[in-house]
């Protein structure tokens, strides 16, 4: 899919157009969600529609996807956790413009007329993660368990290699 879309745009005259722009972007080109990650893999699918209501405000009617991996807060695993967010905004210039609008609708403020796209993905994207993440209590792993897991499997290798890397050395020595 392609890549190439403006990073900034202009919500007014995309709503003018109606233009509709969707693609993909890797996880961590977002720079403040991948703090809130443990890992930062996979892709973020987006559509945005733009469009004038009837009362000419520049409105965006966008949807994101994606599965980001959290770490869970009771035994610090890795823990999918699937994004599907629907999101409306209206586009004002300022503080004033955005009380004015009715209160079911959502501004978003625009700066020197150009909206960055990417935040507007990734502000939804954070709205939409659990304050405190944590599996389902059937699945998730207690503590010590998930730690003593992940050092068999790393630390028993080196134990049985060490030794007789060291023997094997030794005996070179020697002949
Ligand atoms: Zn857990």
């Amino acid at each position: 899919m392609s890549k190439r879309f403006p990073d900034r745009l202009d919500p007014w005259r995309f709503a003018d157009l109606g233009k509709e722009v969707s693609g993909e972007l890797p996880v961590e080109a977002f720079v403040r969600l991948r703090d809130c990650l443990m890992q930062a893999d996979g892709e973020v699918l987006f559509n945005l529609s733009f469009s004038r209501d009837e009362q000419r405000h520049a409105r965006l009617d966008g949807n994101v996807r994606t599965e980001l991996t959290l770490e869970c807060q009771r035994c610090l695993g890795a823990l999918r956790f699937p994004v599907e967010r629907r999101f409306s905004v209206v586009f004002v210039q300022g503080l004033n413009e955005a009380e004015r609008l009715p209160e079911d609708l959502d501004p978003c403020l625009v700066e020197e007329g150009v909206v960055d796209f990417r935040e507007l993905i990734e502000d939804e994207l954070l709205l939409a993660l659990p304050q405190v993440p944590m599996h389902d209590t059937d699945v998730c792993q207690v503590p010590h368990e998930f730690v003593s897991d992940e050092e068999l499997q790393v630390s028993e290798p080196e134990q049985q290699e060490n030794p007789f890397a060291v023997l094997s050395a030794l005996k070179k020595d020697r002949h």
